[in-house]
């Protein structure tokens, strides 16, 4: 392809990779260097190729060392970084759900850069099992006869499906049979499991009878599904566990219940909707329950696997169980979660999800008004600030229906021209990066999901962007 004379002459005009090579700090290893700058040099290129009459700035050697130089610091960070949570949604499994507690990490840190008696007993000096660190202690606290730990509850409720029902029948009420986030969908789970997924009832009614009457030879067993993410209202009726309980002992089938979210601690007492806890579940008679590590429990992503032995045991000689195993830093963060539930109060306090979603509105209104008059101190032009009421999320799937009253400093245009949106994409691009939420124009800081020093952080994220975002002289 031909191009123009002054096209060719930029061509010629870009500079030697040698010359932006030595500009870049002597300590970054070359090879990344090269990269940095063979990807400056080729964009600038494209950019000439691209237009008969490109911008001759394109070719400046300055402009091309700036870019390389921002591909540099882009590839130094760290991919995976800490982000501000303004939105209110406390469960943001986009923002990595729970956050485990302090008391937690040292553990964790412990076992992930010493040697650890993982899987080996130090009794008997022989070979031990890795879900002995976490066993004793979910015994105790759910008074359940055996469990296991994978690595997620998809993971949990596939591999009980596998394990109990490959190529048998899995009763489950039309009404619970729930999507979690696109990925996840009871029915696909369950085709992949190699289950056959038998439906009964109604989406907003299921009775007793419903699966009395699909029962046959080919039944393995009950299932029953936490209806996470949404609720159906107005004329409803579902079969609680224990009168699944009732019916299937009469068939000698075992009753399963995928909790979702699962949860230790009765919510109720501080004001929220109650929620089954998993104990309520077992005692009502579920012969196994699984639920998330991340959700409700405010721990490591994993799933919980609790209920009768022999079917705990089966789950877990099953090979697939050697696929979706838990991995050691993540039972480290789990024991240390659950030992936190010895004592509830003291997890609600210590546990940040947990401690996040029982927080009073009235304290939060205090809060919102401390951040506001830091962000009023900014002096942002052509932005107000202000207090407002705001509705928090739990997220995650749980309590779907639950409304968190909660409290946000909002930036409000004062001005023609100032764009919300633009302000919120810049603090998401600051670094660190603060995620806040637009409603009705206007940008909300809910202060629900805030830690210890985010106020600052969002700050000093705000005065960046209005100064960046200034146009140029
Ligand atoms: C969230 C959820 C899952 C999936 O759990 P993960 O830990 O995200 O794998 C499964 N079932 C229900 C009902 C859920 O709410």
């Amino acid at each position: 392809m031909a191009y123009t004379p002054h096209q060719q002459d930029l061509l010629r005009r870009l500079p030697k990779m040698d010359d932006l090579l030595e500009r870049l700090p002597a300590e970054v290893p070359h090879p990344l260097k090269v990269l940095v700058c063979r990807e400056a040099i080729e964009a600038a290129r494209a950019r000439i190729q691209a237009s008969p009459e490109p911008d001759p700035a394109v070719a400046d050697a300055a402009a091309i060392l700036e870019a390389a130089r921002r591909r540099l610091a882009r590839r130094l960070r760290s991919s995976l970084r800490p982000v501000v949570n303004a939105t209110g949604v406390v469960i943001h499994t986009n923002l990595g759900r729970s956050l485990l507690a302090p008391e937690v990490l040292p553990g964790l840190e412990a076992v992930a850069a010493r040697y650890s008696n993982l899987e080996y007993n130090l009794e008997s000096g022989r070979r031990g099992s890795r879900y002995s660190h976490v066993e004793e202690i979910l015994l105790e606290l759910t008074g359940a006869e055996a469990a296991l730990v994978v690595n997620n509850n998809a993971a949990a409720v596939l591999i009980t499906l596998e394990t109990l029902a490959k190529g048998r029948e899995v009763i489950v009420s039309r009404g619970e049979l729930v999507e979690i986030g696109g990925s996840f969908r009871i029915p696909d789970v369950m085709a992949r499991s190699g289950a056959i997924l038998r439906e009964v009832g109604a989406t907003n009614r299921t009775h007793l009878r419903d699966y009395e009457g699909a029962i046959g030879e080919a039944t393995a067993l009950l299932l029953k599904v936490h209806q996470s993410n949404f609720q159906v209202v107005g004329f409803t009726a579902s079969v609680p566990v224990a009168d699944l309980k009732v019916l299937a002992n009469r068939h000698g089938l075992p009753v399963v219940e995928d909790l979702g979210s699962g949860t230790l601690v009765d919510f109720a007492p501080y004001g929220l909707v109650h929620e089954p806890t998993v104990q309520e579940s077992l005692a009502a008679g579920a012969d196994l329950v699984t639920f998330s590590g991340d959700k409700l429990l405010g721990g490591p992503q994993a799933g919980i696997i609790l209920g009768r032995r022999d079917l705990v045991d089966r789950i877990r000689a099953n090979p697939l169980n050697r696929a979706l195993r838990i991995d050691k830093l993540t039972l480290a963060a789990l024991e240390g979660t659950l030992r936190l539930y010895r004592d509830p109060a003291e997890a609600a306090r210590r546990l940040p999800t947990l401690r996040m979603l029982t927080a009073p509105a009235a304290g939060l209104k205090t809060r919102a008004r401390r951040l506001a008059r830091r962000l009023r101190a900014l002096e942002l032009p052509g932005l107000e600030v202000r207090v407002v009421e705001t509705v928090a999320r739990v997220g995650g799937g749980a309590l779907p229906l639950q409304v968190l009253p909660s409290a946000a400093a909002a930036l409000v245009p004062a001005e023609a021209g100032i764009s919300i949106a633009r302000l919120e994409a810049a603090l998401r691009r600051h670094d660190p990066p603060v995620v806040a939420r637009i409603e009705d124009d206007r940008l909300l800081f809910d202060v629900r999901t805030l830690l210890p020093g985010d106020e600052a952080r969002i700050a000093e994220a705000l005065a960046a962007a209005v100064a960046g975002g200034r146009p140029s002289p």
